[in-house]
């Protein structure tokens, strides 16, 4: 195991990774913005160093400050967390050619799965289900582009093969736009991604976001832990996410987990890692690959009893999956519920300083948040300053412990999603349970 470990985050996940370190009996080390320099992690740290001023492209995504710091605090790996640096693969290469370990796959990996074009090949030929599309990236000639989409069948979306964060994507219906859709997102993606590569997809109308959790070690040894359902979003960004997902027959399940699992195998993948899948009609269709630890990773933990974070760090330091697929078991239901430092009906951002912080408790109520009474959540980064996550035996259980978590929590100072949630808690759709991924936004057109 390692003596000492950085981390190049910020924010709840960053206090999660040190309890994670704390329990191993592993010293860590955070790095931190001046904006950042009250956070509870950075009082709470073993070593703490500032590397640079608040906006992140000067501090969080500084590779060179992050890699000094390692050099003189004598760290041995460094943790990325999720958002900044974390699927960039250039920053895992200078990371391991420095001489520390990357907590993550190899960069060979991430390079891949950051390419959606490559990403989707890649599944194809691991035999996990993907959106029927382009096989690869589209051609020039349109001509040929016309007669993929015909193939295809209407409406389409074209998408950026270095897209992400839901940018570089464009829906088309009719074959009269098509032509002129596909040079648009070419030359938005080559401005935005440095890539102007784009391919197809079938746009489906009425999914679900269904996505499984891996770990692999770099023994060949690959399990799934069961599947997050991440359908309640807005603007493509995930406000609740549960396991499992409700009302999915468990051999579907179970099919497209065992592919997941046989695909990291296949690719010689490496530590925790998310296949996100569209989920309509019965089936599953490949979206993309999130070669890092997730926001939601919580309720996965909660129902399997796996420290994933935990699991992630043992793995780079070489130690072997203590599982097998079949030691895994799910129980019960956990929800969980992303607590934005924002205005609850018009979603713009609402920094400052929290007055009053008062988190829930009880049994089966887990809180992950960086956040305390007189912290000053700061303008620059994410406005997410936590995460309420309950567990039950069942779904009506982890709904009814997360409506009173809900209702016992008091942030005051600053205005927060809370009472978005607490209306969607007893929501009749959502508590009948599978919801598509344009429930939100037209339960929020009706709620005006
Ligand atoms: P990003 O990396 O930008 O998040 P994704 O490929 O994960 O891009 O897609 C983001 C979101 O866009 C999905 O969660 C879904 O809402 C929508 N989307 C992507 N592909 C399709 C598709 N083929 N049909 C319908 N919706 C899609």
């Amino acid at each position: 195991m390692f003596k000492k470990i950085l981390i190049a985050n910020r924010g709840e996940i960053a206090l999660r990774i040190q309890r994670a370190c704390r329990e191993l009996g592993v010293k860590s080390v955070v790095v931190y913005s001046e904006a950042d320099r009250d956070a509870k992690y950075v009082r709470l740290a073993d070593e703490a160093v500032c590397i640079g001023p608040a906006p992140s492209s000067k501090s969080y995504l500084s590779m060179p400050a992050i890699i000094a710091t390692a050099e003189v605090t004598d760290a041995e790996a460094i943790h990325p967390g999720y958002g900044f640096l974390s699927e960039n693969a250039d920053f895992a290469e200078r990371v391991e050619r420095s001489g520390f370990t990357f907590i993550g796959p190899t960069s060979e990996n991430i390079r891949m799965m950051g390419d959606k074009v490559s990403a989707k090949q890649a599944m194809i030929k691991a035999g996990v289900p993907c959106v029927p599309g382009s096989e690869g990236a589209l051609p020039d000639d349109p001509k040929e582009i016309i007669k993929i989409a015909r193939q295809v069948g209407y409406p389409v979306i074209i998408k950026a093969a270095g897209g992400g964060g839901g940018r570089g994507m464009r829906v088309v219906h009719t074959e009269a736009a098509l032509v002129n859709a596909v040079q648009m997102t070419r030359t938005e993606a080559g401005a935005a991604f440095g890539n102007p590569e784009v391919y197809m997809e079938k746009f489906l109308e009425n999914p679900r976001h269904v996505e499984i959790q891996v770990l692999a070690d770099g023994f060949k040894n690959a399990v799934w832990l069961g599947e997050r359902d991440c359908s309640m979003q807005r603007r493509h960004q995930k406000i609740i996410e549960e396991a499992p997902a409700p009302g999915i027959p468990r051999r579907v399940i179970e099919k497209v987990g065992d592919r997941c699992a046989a695909a990291c195998k296949k690719m010689g993948y490496r530590g925790a890692g998310t296949f996100e899948f569209l989920y309509e009609n019965g089936e599953f269709y490949f979206i993309e690959m999130n070669t890092r630890v997730q926001v939601e990773h919580p309720v996965t933990e909660m129902v399997t009893g796996i420290d994933i974070v935990q699991m992630q760090i043992r793995i780079a330091a070489g130690e072997k999956l203590p599982f097998t697929q079949r030691n895994i078991e799910m129980r019960g239901h956990a929800i969980e519920c992303r607590i934005n430092a924002e205005d609850p009906v018009k979603f713009v951002p609402s920094p400052g300083r929290i007055t009053t912080w008062h988190a829930p408790g009880g049994p089966g109520v887990r809180v992950d948040s960086h956040a305390y009474t007189n912290y000053f959540v700061p303008p620059h980064y994410d406005s997410m300053i936590g995460k309420i996550i309950c567990h039950g035996d069942t779904r009506e259980q982890a709904l009814a412990r997360m409506r009173i978590a809900l209702s016992e929590t008091v942030v005051e100072g600053i205005q927060t999603n809370i009472p978005l949630h607490r209306e969607l808690m007893v929501d009749a759709k959502f508590v009948e349970g599978g919801t598509s991924i344009h429930y939100l936004e037209g339960w929020m057109a009706q709620h005006k």
